[in-house]
C-alpha cells in the first residue's frame, strides 16, 4: 500500500513507499534490576521513548502498552476509522535513587502524553489523478463524495451565470446543461495516511480545485500594488492576478482588501455542454415620410416599428468556464421586423431662398478679424468678428427659424438660425438669447444682444455663414 508524504510545497503526495508502518506500538522493555523498596537504594523506572526521545516516566512497562492500546481505541473511536500508533514507542530502564526520581505517569496521564508525542496513522482512501494521489479522506465515500462536489460547484456556478454568456442580445435565455465532467482519470485507492493529512469532504474539495486547501491571505497596507505585493511575496503580478480573480481594477485596491497568495494549481480540469435556447431580435428599419403642412422642424413617429425576432438553439462547449466552442442548431426566424414610419416636415419656410443677407446690428460695427486663416492666430477663422456694445441688438441676417440655442465651446451663448437651402447662420458670444429652437424668424427678429461670453477678449460678434455643412466667407453675401 503506499503511503503519505509531506512534500515541501504542504501538499501531500502519496508515494508508493514501502509499508513503513509498524503495527502497533513496538515496545520493547528489558527487565533489568528490581525494583528497590528502601530510598536509599536505587530503584529502576522506566523512560516512555517515543521515535528515540523521553516524553514521560513509568514505574511499568507494561502500563505504556495499555496507554498505546487506549489512545488508539480513543484515537479510533473518534476518528470513526481504525488508527494506529506508528511511532515506536519503547520503555527503556532508568536506575534513580527516590530521591531522584523524577513524576512519574499512568493511566490517561500517559495516555495524554503520548497523544502529543505519537504519529497516528490510518487506512484512508486517496483521490488518485491521471495515477498520482493527490488527497486522503477517511473513507471511500468520503473521496467520492469529493469528487462529486467538485463536479456539484461547477454545475452551481455555471447555473447561476458566473461564466460567461456567448456574446449577441439575448431575450428569454434557458440554459439546460447536459454534461459537466473531469477530463483526468479518477481512481480510489487505499493509503497508510498520517491522521493529521487525512482531509475532510471540503478540505478534498479545495484541494482539487486549487491544487491545495492551504489559505495565505495578505492585507493589503496603504500605498501597496499588486508589483509591491508580488515581489514582497517572491510571487509574479501574473501569479497574484491569477490567484485573484475578485480583483478586476488593480488601482481601486484599497488598504484592508484581502489578498489570497496561493495561486490556484487545480488537479482536475472541468469540461461541460450546455444547450441555450433564446431569442435573438432582428432590427427594424426606419422610412422618413416628408409632409409639406409641418415646419422642417417638426416630426413625429406615424407608425412605431416592431423588432423582429429569431429562435436560437446554441451547444455551447467550455473548458474549466472558459467558452471553447459554440455551435449553432437551429437559429428559425418567429417574426420579421416592422419597419419604423418617421413623419418629417418640408414646409416652405416663408421668404427662404432669398440669399440676400441684411447686416447682423443696426450700426456698422467694425469687422476686427475676417474669414480664413489667419497667420497672427494660427488657424483658420470659420466667420467673421463685428466690434458693438454690449446689448446691441443682433439681427437675422434672413428668414428662417432657430435650429438651436445654447452653449457651446469656446462661442459661448450661441443662436443657430436654417435658412433653408443648405445655408445656416451662426451667432456667437451674444449677451442674451430672445430666442428658441423652433422659432421662425425674418430678419426684423432681434436674436440676441451682442456680447463676450465664451472664448472672446471683448464684446463683439462672431458671425458664421454654413452653406450644406461647410463655412464659407460672409462677406459676399453683404456686397
Ligand atoms: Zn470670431
Amino acid at each position: 500500500m503506499p503511503s503519505i508524504i509531506h512534500t515541501k510545497r504542504g501538499r501531500i503526495a502519496l508515494g508508493i513507499a514501502v509499508l513503513a508502518v509498524l503495527l502497533g506500538a513496538v515496545l520493547v522493555a528489558s527487565f533489568q534490576g528490581r525494583i528497590g523498596t528502601a530510598s536509599a537504594e536505587p530503584l529502576v523506572i522506566y523512560e516512555v521513548v517515543v521515535d528515540g526521545a523521553v516524553v514521560a516516566y513509568v514505574e511499568d512497562p507494561d502500563e505504556i502498552r495499555r496507554a498505546v492500546a487506549a489512545l488508539e481505541e480513543r484515537e479510533t473511536l473518534a476518528r470513526r476509522m481504525p488508527v494506529r500508533v506508528t511511532s515506536r514507542v519503547e520503555g527503556r530502564p532508568l536506575q534513580v535513587t527516590a530521591d531522584q526520581r523524577p513524576r512519574l505517569s499512568d493511566g490517561t496521564v500517559l495516555e495524554d502524553e503520548l497523544a502529543q508525542a505519537v504519529r497516528l496513522a490510518a487506512t484512508a482512501f486517496a483521490i488518485v489523478v491521471d495515477g498520482e494521489p493527490v488527497v486522503a479522506l477517511r473513507s471511500e465515500a468520503d473521496a467520492r463524495a469529493a469528487v462529486e462536489r467538485v463536479q456539484e460547484l461547477y454545475r452551481e456556478q455555471l447555473e447561476a451565470g458566473e461564466f460567461r454568456a456567448p456574446d449577441g442580445t439575448r431575450i428569454d435565455e434557458s440554459v439546460q446543461i447536459q454534461t459537466v465532467e473531469i477530463l483526468e482519470n479518477i481512481r480510489y485507492e487505499a493509503v497508510d495516511a498520517d491522521t493529521a493529512d487525512i482531509k475532510d469532504v471540503d478540505q478534498a474539495v479545495a484541494v482539487l480545485m486549487r491544487g491545495t486547501d492551504r489559505v495565505v491571505a495578505h492585507t493589503v497596507q496603504s500605498g501597496e500594488s499588486l508589483w509591491v505585493i508580488a515581489r514582497n511575496h517572491g510571487m509574479s503580478v501574473e501569479d497574484l492576478e491569477k490567484a485573484n480573480p475578485q480583483v478586476t481594477d488593480p488601482k481601486r485596491l484599497q488598504p484592508g482588501d484581502q489578498l489570497n497568495l496561493i495561486v490556484p494549481d487545480p488537479y482536475v480540469s472541468l469540461r461541460s455542454v450546455e444547450v441555450r435556447t433564446y431569442q435573438r431580435p432582428i432590427p427594424f428599419a426606419t422610412r422618413v415620410e416628408y409632409d409639406p403642412g409641418m415646419y422642417p422642424w417638426e416630426e413625429y413617429v406615424k407608425e412605431p416599428g416592431r423588432q423582429g425576432r429569431r429562435a436560437v438553439v446554441e451547444r455551447v462547449e467550455r473548458l474549466n468556464g472558459e467558452i471553447v466552442s459554440v455551435e449553432v442548431l437551429s437559429d428559425e426566424l418567429i417574426s420579421e421586423p416592422t419597419v419604423q414610419v418617421v413623419v418629417k416636415g418640408s414646409k416652405e419656410v416663408e421668404g427662404i431662398g432669398s440669399g440676400i443677407f441684411r447686416w447682423p446690428l443696426n450700426i456698422p460695427g467694425q469687422v476686427t478679424t475676417r474669414f480664413g486663416y489667419s497667420r497672427w492666430r494660427g488657424r483658420n477663422h470659420d466667420g467673421i468678428d463685428i466690434a458693438a456694445p454690449k446689448g446691441t441688438p443682433v439681427y437675422a441676417v434672413d428668414n428662417g427659424y432657430v435650429s438651436f440655442t445654447g452653449w457651446k465651446n469656446g462661442l459661448g451663448n450661441t443662436v443657430i438660425v436654417d435658412h433653408g437651402g443648405g445655408r445656416q447662420t451662426v451667432y456667437g458670444h451674444l449677451s442674451s438669447i430672445n430666442v428658441k429652437k423652433g422659432d421662425q424668424v425674418t430678419k426684423t427678429t432681434v436674436l440676441g444682444g451682442v456680447g463676450s461670453t465664451g472664448f472672446s477678449t471683448g464684446n463683439h460678434l462672431h458671425f458664421e455663414v454654413h452653406v450644406n455643412g461647410r463655412a464659407v466667407d460672409p462677406m459676399p453675401y453683404f456686397q
